[in-house]
């Protein structure tokens, strides 16, 4: 390790930064939030960088650095573009054991500054060691996206109640355990959802009972998109990663299911076509079930949980049995796989609406509103279609929808087994029965599916697979 990492505290403290450009403005920025004096010495001082200067014990030096003003210093930083001068500086801070930084020059630095991703109190830095300050940076976008914001608020409320924690609890370890309890369960999830109010009263009420277990768990009904795992919420991956027991269904492709937690228990509850490994009934039960175990069940569904998933169904179970739960919104199918296939649903000039629809037509009380589906100007997407496909099209041009009108079948949208099959109202169901695309598959009718000629950019095309296959076949003389 070339350089330890370490926290200064450096609360009203007086540091000296050498230069007035944008370099010295960053790093002046960094400084101030640290609540620091800062003494500005350069020719010329950016007014940005002088109007960060309100406090009275903030000092500009319109001229040439000297030594002298390192008295009194804790720090200093050198941001110029004068090699000479940065090394003045180093040997001038080194003679008078202050820690030096020279802007992009590791070997006249005594320290460094990280990487930072700030969720204050909690602070965390990275360092390449002045190898690869991209590289620590990139390091830090991925860190950014996997902690929450919340983790600031979180480690706020724990340095309130700290002294009253180890009041309450005699040894480090059952503190430990306390703390592991708070900061792994339903509290921290009420902070990062923003019920601080109810966070700080559960608090309050374990450190009362002495608690340092679960009581009830708490259910999590996470949207996991339509496949490609990229799609994925950060919030939706963060529960993932804190789950005990998942509950997903055959929509949920593998790759997204391997961001589970490793130790979680993942048990499939079906749930194809006519194919329900667990009844509806039964899987409400099962999510109480586990709930009231103490754990943390996250009940994982294919793009948005509330549309098309019968997700409100499960939440009234839970409700009714006093079961805490968050919903996390996943990207719904229609959403993804358009996008994924190059249909903007609602271009303009072609549509101003679009209606996401059932194609699910058995056992169905009311039939389909076929006379509002036909209106010029709207999009419909049609969910649960693929094998309803003739009555739908039969409807649509029966209620005096064009029968010339664009329609465009997904099939494993975003997954790298898309495809795509267009044609018309009158042509589709004849072309999906030769191409035989596979569940689950989106139907979208309307004029924009036109525009899947310009914009299409992911997948494969069914016909322009056909007429390569057709070609080759008169090559070869098959024909
Ligand atoms: N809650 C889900 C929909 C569940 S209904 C959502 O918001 O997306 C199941 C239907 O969704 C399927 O029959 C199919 O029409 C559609 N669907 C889901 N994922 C799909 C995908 N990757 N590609 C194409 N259609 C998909």
């Amino acid at each position: 390790m070339d350089f330890l990492p370490l926290f200064f505290n450096l609360k009203s403290r007086q540091v000296l930064l050498i230069g007035g450009g944008d370099i010295a403005l960053r790093k002046a920025r960094l400084l101030k939030r640290s609540g620091v004096h800062l003494t500005v010495v350069s020719h010329v001082v950016d007014d940005e960088l002088k109007a960060l200067l309100i406090d009275s014990q903030d000092q500009i030096i319109i001229g040439e650095y000297h030594a002298e003003l390192l008295e009194g210093k804790t720090l200093v930083v050198a941001a110029t573009d004068d090699h000479n001068l940065h090394e003045r500086v180093h040997y001038d801070a080194l003679e008078r054991n202050i820690p030096v930084n020279v802007v992009d020059t590791p070997a006249l630095c005594t320290f460094i500054f990280p990487a930072i991703v700030d969720r204050s109190p909690i602070v965390i830095g990275i360092s390449s060691g002045g190898e690869s300050p991209v590289l620590a940076r990139l390091l830090r976008a991925r860190l950014e996206t996997l902690i929450p914001n919340g983790y600031s608020r979180l480690g706020s409320l724990v340095g309130r109640f700290r002294n009253q924690v180890k009041a309450t609890f005699g040894s480090v370890n059952e503190r430990r355990r306390f703390w592991e309890h708070v900061l792994e369960g339903q509290i921290a999830e009420k902070v990062f959802s923003g019920r601080h109010d109810e966070a700080e009263a559960l608090l309050e009420a374990a450190i009362e009972k002495g608690e340092t277990g679960h009581q009830v768990g708490e259910v999590y009904l996470v949207g996991a998109g339509p496949g490609d795992p990229e799609l994925l919420t950060f919030k939706a991956l963060r529960l993932m990663q804190q789950a005990d027991v998942v509950f997903y269904d055959n929509l949920v492709s593998a790759q997204v299911l391997d961001l589970c937690r490793r130790d979680a228990d993942l048990i499939y509850v079906g749930k194809k076509r006519d194919d329900h490994a667990v009844p509806q009934e039964g899987i409400n039960t099962l999510l109480v079930e586990h709930a009231l175990q103490g754990k943390r069940v996250v009940r994982l569904k294919g793009g948005d949980p509330f549309i098309f998933g019968r997700g409100g169904e499960e939440l009234e179970t839970l409700k009714s049995h006093g079961i805490p739960f968050q919903v996390v919104p996943g990207i719904t199918a229609a959403s993804a796989c358009s996008t994924y296939a190059g249909i903007p649903l609602t271009h303009r000039g072609y549509a101003q609406s679009v209606k996401f629809v059932t194609g699910q037509l058995k056992n169905r009380k009311d039939k389909l509103n076929f006379a509002e589906l036909v209106h010029p100007n709207q999009t419909v997407v049609f969910y649960m279609g693929l094998h309803t496909l003739t009555e739908l099209v039969d409807g649509l041009i029966g209620h005096g929808k064009p029968a010339e009108t664009p329609v465009a079948i997904i099939s494993k949208g975003t997954s790298p087994d898309q495809k795509v099959l267009t044609g018309t109202l009158a042509d589709i169901a004849a072309k999906q029965y030769e191409a035989q695309l596979v569940a689950p598959a989106l139907i979208i009718v309307g004029e924009v599916v036109t525009l899947q000629d310009k914009l299409a950019w992911f997948g494969d095309r069914v016909e322009e697979q056909a007429q390569t296959h057709a070609l080759g076949m008169i090559n070869t003389g098959v024909e």
